[in-house]
């Protein structure tokens, strides 16, 4: 047990940080009996030192304390155990630093922490070990297919570990133990736990084969039965894992929690409905952008996690380094490139943590960029403490259809969908969240009035009922291509699961990938009008396809403003032109249930988006939430450029944030200029009964212009540089 002269020190500092800081929400216990009601709220902005084996002696420990006082960070993660120790550990085998002699540099760095009223988490990586443990204890090893240990991949002179077996259930236990009986942290926070890849150990063998039967399966195919068992297995194995450790923890100190370095969206492994569960606080550890990454995707990641946790701390990892495969650890990022993606978790509700690699500074431009930041986010913090965001669209995404649908090709048959719908609401600046498909029930679908389905193929009967309920009780549908057309372990169905909302029957047929194929723009047949959902298309007699497409029959009454032409011929030339110019086969169909509103697109338009990005796809993507949604927006932001739009509610403010994506590098490569975008008009619907008192701009620091209507404020926001923030005092 961590000693009581520790605990209420641990506990004083708290006090202080709480007294230092006006908007802190939590109290420290001062009896120090009962665990302080939660630490995880308090810390706003984390720093990240992550020391390398021969820092210890070498690097200026002031010099960093001093750093993080004048970001005014209030969490810090400091490294502490598992490959190599920063403390004087009396574990066999847990390998000391060479350089730290009888020094303590983690219990050094921790005390300054604390000082400075920071909570402190400390790190452990139990992914690699030394020849002296794999001499001791050979079967802590991972294996490969072919039975041979493993080197690990970029440090040869070390072996990489089963994540699985004894090596992480008893010898990481005991570091975690230690750890939290000789610090009194808030926390271990451990990176790579969850093993590196399939292992075929002694251990998995012999404890798979004792659970489910099975050998270890050697193949990647999902319709395997043993492949599907280990995918289980391996999910509890690793989840006892964390509630072991957790368990271990907290017996030391009630207080801390073991955190995991997990998560993510769809083609993330491990299930995010029960991390949501098991977590108090957590962290996407999303660095840095790879090739062709969107600058927006540090925000899909708050949203990704925040639909698990709802409104527990999301931190967001990010590093000032430039990564790609090459991984060049010891760099440093544009100035522009780090406060885009920092200025995108913000927007979307994560909490910044800057990460650093090595305490020795071999570049130190990132600096001043961080401190920056972090100044701005320190002044504004009343306004980024977020109780909600007021989002009314939810993006659905689904593990399960990764796993069990997408497979090896999940990327392209799950992810890019998903893109697609993300890109599209994006442009058409429609505030949204994401929501995970394990949590479809009444509690966390209530904030919204319309669910996008990119493709969710696999679907539950349970989940099935669940989105009927939505409906029913008067939310509103749009679904892509197979969305509930196998179960939630892939099994086809005979019919979508969702058939009765889509109003559509199965035929049996997918076709795909299609060449050359249109879609006919219809109009209503008793009026002569084009439906909303061609708005802005009403020129065009067609417009492309996408790419696969499901053969389906209509079952009940729906409008079908678009009707497919087939492909044709592409080449010679002379053979291009349409074998059929008009078919009666629908390729969108819309209907009213009551008050909701159901949108099927039996095609991969969300995909296609993603791939083409055809504008006209984009447009019938926006049209198709406008018209589901059938209300008023909580916001409109009108003006050029493309804005990621986002909207919370604080606890006596609404703000909205306006990051401007406007920029040559937004979807790949290093964004090295900011470009201003000019006045946009952004019209707020307040929340009911809420009058606007003061209304400011956070990054501009200045009073707008505004005009006030009852319900209603209408902003002029003069300029946008990088991120703007409208805050409108309630
Ligand atoms: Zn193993």
């Amino acid at each position: 047990m961590a000693t009581r002269r520790e605990f209420l020190a641990a506990s004083s500092a708290s006090l202080v940080a709480a007294r230092i800081r006006p908007s802190a929400r939590t109290v420290a216990r001062a009896d120090g009996v009962a665990p302080e009601p939660g630490w995880f709220d308090r810390p706003m902005r984390w720093a990240q030192l992550t020391l390398v084996e021969n820092d210890p002696g070498r690097y200026d420990r002031q010099f960093w304390l001093d750093y993080f006082a004048r970001l005014h960070a209030d969490g810090a993660c400091l490294s502490a155990g598992g490959v190599v120790a920063y403390y004087p550990t009396k574990i066999p085998l847990h390998h000391r630093s060479a350089w730290m002699g009888n020094a303590d540099p983690f219990g050094d760095l921790f005390a300054g922490c604390r000082r400075l009223g920071m909570a402190v988490i400390a790190r452990t990586d139990p992914h690699a070990v030394h020849q002296d443990v794999y001499d001791a204890h050979p079967d802590w090893i991972a294996v490969d297919a072919e039975g041979q240990k493993r080197r690990h991949w970029a440090s040869p002179e070390l072996w990489v570990t089963c994540a699985l077996g004894p090596y992480n259930f008893e010898f990481m236990t005991a570091v975690h133990k230690e750890i939290a009986s000789s610090y009194a942290v808030d926390g271990i926070f451990s990176n790579r736990w969850s093993g590196s890849g399939m292992c075929y150990c002694e251990h998995c063998r012999r404890n798979f084969r004792a659970a489910t039967g099975f050998e270890l399966p050697r193949t990647t195919d999902v319709r395997d039965a043993a492949r599907r068992a280990h995918f289980e297995w391996q999910q509890d194995r690793l989840f006892e894992l964390w509630r072991r450790w957790d368990r271990e923890i907290r017996a030391m100190n009630p207080r801390a929690r073991f955190i995991a370095n997990s998560g993510g969206g769809a083609l993330s492994p491990l299930d995010m409905r029960t991390i949501g569960e098991l977590s108090d606080i957590l962290f996407a550890d999303r660095q840095a952008r790879r090739g062709a990454t969107p600058i927006w995707v540090n925000g899909k990641s708050a949203k990704e996690y925040r639909a698990a946790l709802g409104s527990k701390p999301i931190g967001g990892i990010f590093s000032v380094g430039v990564e790609e495969p090459y991984r060049w650890k010891d760099s440093v990022q544009a100035d522009a490139e780090v406060r885009m993606w920092v200025a995108e978790g913000t927007a979307n509700g994560m909490r910044p943590w800057f990460t650093k690699f090595s305490a020795t500074l071999y570049d130190t431009r990132w600096l001043a960029t961080v401190e920056q930041i972090y100044a701005w986010h320190y002044r504004a913090e009343r306004y980024l403490r977020n109780v909600r965001p007021l989002a009314r669209v939810g993006l659905v995404y689904s593990q399960q259809t990764a796993t069990f649908y997408g497979g090896e090709r999940a990327r392209e048959r799950v992810e890019d969908h998903t893109l697609g719908v993300y890109q599209a609401l994006v442009e058409a600046r429609v505030p949204f969240e994401m929501v995970h498909d394990r949590l479809l029930d009444r509690d966390h679908l209530q904030a919204f009035a319309l669910l996008v389905l990119p493709n969710i193929a696999c679907l539950s009967n349970a989940q099935c009922d669940e989105l009927r309920a939505f409906v029913r009780a008067g939310g509103s549908l749009i679904a892509t291509l197979e969305t509930s057309l196998y179960d939630e372990h892939g099994a086809r169905r005979s019919d979508f699961g969702l058939a009765d909302l889509f109003g559509v029957r199965f035929d049996g047929r997918i076709e795909g990938p299609m060449q050359n194929s249109y879609l006919r723009l219809e109009r209503d047949g008793a009026t002569g009008a084009f439906h909303p959902l061609l708005a802005g298309l009403e020129e065009a007699p067609r417009i492309i396809n996408g790419v696969r497409r499901v053969d389906v029959t209509p079952v009940v009454g729906a409008a079908v403003p678009l009707t497919l032409i087939p492909s044709y011929p592409d080449l010679p030339m002379e053979m291009v032109y349409p074998r059929l110019e008009k078919t009666d086969r629908g390729q969108l169909f819309a209907r009213e249930i009551g008050r909701g509103r159901i949108v099927y697109f039996p095609w991969d338009i969300d995909r296609t988006f993603w791939e083409v990005m055809a504008p006209d796809h984009g447009r019938l993507l926006a049209n198709a939430v406008r018209w589901a949604a059938n209300e008023e927006p909580p916001v409109t932001v009108t003006g050029p450029g493309v804005l990621d739009v986002t909207i919370w509610r604080q606890q006596e403010s609404l703000t909205v944030h306006l990051v401007n994506l406007t920029n040559p590098m937004a979807m790949r490569g290093p964004i090295r200029e900011l470009i201003p975008l000019p006045a946009q008009r952004v019209h707020i619907r307040l929340p009911e009964g809420g009058a606007a008192k003061r209304v400011h701009l956070l990054v501009g620091d200045r009073a707008p212009a505004v005009d006030r209507a009852p319900g209603y404020v209408d902003v002029t926001v003069p300029a946008i540089l990088d991120h703007e923030v409208v805050a409108v005092d309630l």
